[in-house]
Parts: structure tokens; C-alpha cells; sequence
């Protein structure tokens, strides 16, 4: 497959940017992740809504139409022989001499295109689940942008690996947050209970996929602060992400969750991820 930055298209290893790119030097950029399945994006729309929204946040000048991105993703897809895909997009500020401030002369957003093969989570993931051990949230306070800057993300999932799990649960003051690149799903007594959709999380396209199933299906769904306290007697913990999609946590901080296996929760949404996966 080929690459696309700034609108010429090139092997991987052919292409290049400044130095001074404020993504480099600053991480002042955003990105998304779009999956791909039987070679169709799921729920791109979505993923350029958001898009558009992180650069409006960062006053990042959107430099393509809704049309074009949605044309540079089918481009992507179409330059790729893998089934499933994910399509990376990424746009940072552009190039400038180094300085905090924004550029005030008109930079050029540098705007990278790339796609990868999109391995679904594994039977093992799926049928048996993950484990995951809670943290402090120690990001910043603007969690909503799908921001390049992912230091704390990165830092956090190394700390998932360097305790032999597969995420993380991240709780600010006391609060249930997210994961490092996932939105964690409480299950009690049948409800589903997430966090508020606010400035601490990234509200994830699957979040969405996942409110709107309850309120479409009559699943009873409780959106509000979620406590350390009521994550520990959780019947269900589960994590959504894109390259994720939907998977059940049987494991926290080296305790079973609930039952120890994945439960009835997560057997429906899974059932219901997949149908609308197959209906694409
Ligand atoms: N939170 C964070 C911090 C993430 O990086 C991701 C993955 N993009 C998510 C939540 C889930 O979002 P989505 O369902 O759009 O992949």
C-alpha cells in the first residue's frame, strides 16, 4: 500500500517530513483511526465529525472538505489488498521555526494518510477476555482531542505492560476515566454505566455505537460519574476501541471481575458489534 502526505502518494519508507514539523516538535497535531472491514469503513462519518471537531479545538485549520477526506480514505482503502483495515489520518499544524506561540504567517496543516492490516481481536480476546490494572488519570485536561500528544497515554499502557495486562483503568479523583486507548464500560445489576461524556475522556466512536444500541434495544444505560468503588464490584468490565472493538475484562488489579468469564453483557453487544460489522 502507499502513503499519502500532502497530496502525493508514496511507498512508506519514501516519505518524509521537516524536522520543524510542529508535530514533531510539539505534538501539536490530531489524528484518527478509522477501521475498515470486507474493505468499508465503519462509521467514517463519525470519525470525520470528530476529526473536524479535534481541529476546531486545537485551531487547526480543517484543510480538506468532508468530501475529500472521505475520498483520501477510499483512496487508502483502495490501495491496500487486506480485507480488513485500519486507516490512520493525521494532520498537525504544519511547518514553522520553532516557537510555542501558533504561526502567524498561513501554515499549510501537514496532512498524513496511511493504511494498515486490521487484525480483529483473537477467539482467546473475545471468548475469554483481557485483564487490566487501574492507575491514577495523571493526562491533561483536555482528554476530548484526539491529540497526537499521547505521553500520558504511553506512559499508561506501559504501565499495563509492565504489570503483565492488556490495558489500563484510569480514575481521576476517585473517578472511573478511561483507558490509554480504550473507553472502559461498567456492568451492575443488567445496566450498563459509563462515564460522562466531558473534557476528561475521548468519547470514542464506539461509545457512541454503544449508547445509541441501548437507547435503540431498551438496554438500560446510566451515564454519569462512575466510582472506583463501583468498578471493584462490577458484575462486567468491558473496553471499546476501534482496533479493539468491544472486549470483556475478566481480570482487575489480579481479581476476578464478577464471574471470571465474560458475562451476558458483553454477549450482546459483542452479537450486535458484529451484525452491524456484517450489515456494512
Ligand atoms: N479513549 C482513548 C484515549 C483512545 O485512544 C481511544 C481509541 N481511539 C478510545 C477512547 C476509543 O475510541 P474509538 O472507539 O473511537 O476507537
Amino acid at each position: 500500500p502507499l502513503v499519502y502526505l500532502n497530496g502525493a502518494w508514496s511507498p512508506l519508507s519514501e516519505a518524509k517530513i521537516s524536522v520543524l514539523d510542529r508535530g514533531f516538535i510539539f505534538g501539536d497535531g490530531i489524528y484518527e483511526v478509522v477501521p475498515v472491514y470486507h474493505r468499508k469503513p465503519f462509521r467514517m462519518s463519525h470519525h470525520l465529525a470528530r476529526l473536524e471537531r479535534s481541529l476546531g479545538a486545537l485551531r487547526i485549520r480543517n484543510p480538506h472538505t468532508l468530501v475529500e477526506w472521505e475520498d483520501l480514505v477510499r483512496q487508502l482503502i483502495d490501495s491496500s489488498p487486506a480485507d480488513d483495515q485500519f486507516v490512520y489520518l493525521q494532520v498537525t499544524r504544519g511547518v514553522a521555526k520553532r516557537d510555542h506561540a501558533f504561526p502567524t504567517n498561513d501554515v499549510t496543516p501537514t496532512v498524513f494518510g496511511m493504511t494498515s492490516p486490521f487484525t480483529r481481536p483473537d477467539a482467546r480476546q473475545r471468548d475469554h477476555g483481557v485483564s487490566v490494572v487501574s492507575m491514577p488519570d495523571e493526562r491533561w485536561l483536555h482528554c476530548e482531542i484526539k491529540s497526537t500528544s499521547l505521553l500520558g497515554n504511553v506512559l499508561a499502557k506501559q504501565y499495563a505492560v509492565d504489570h503483565q495486562a492488556q490495558e489500563v483503568v484510569m480514575f481521576r479523583d476517585g473517578f472511573l476515566s478511561e483507558g490509554s486507548s480504550s473507553n472502559i464500560w461498567v456492568v451492575k445489576d443488567g445496566a450498563i454505566i459509563a462515564p460522562l461524556k466531558n473534557h476528561l475522556i475521548l468519547e470514542g466512536i464506539r461509545y457512541g455505537f454503544i449508547e445509541g444500541l441501548a437507547a435503540a434495544r431498551g438496554l438500560p444505560i446510566e451515564i454519569r460519574p462512575v466510582t472506583e468503588a463501583e468498578v471493584q464490584a462490577a458484575d462486567e468490565l468491558m473496553l471499546s476501541s476501534a482496533t479493539k472493538e468491544i472486549l470483556p475484562i475478566v481480570s482487575y488489579n489480579g481479581q476476578p471481575v464478577g464471574a471470571g468469564k465474560p458475562g451476558p453483557v458483553y454477549a450482546r453487544l459483542r452479537k450486535e458489534y458484529d451484525e452491524a460489522i456484517a450489515a456494512l
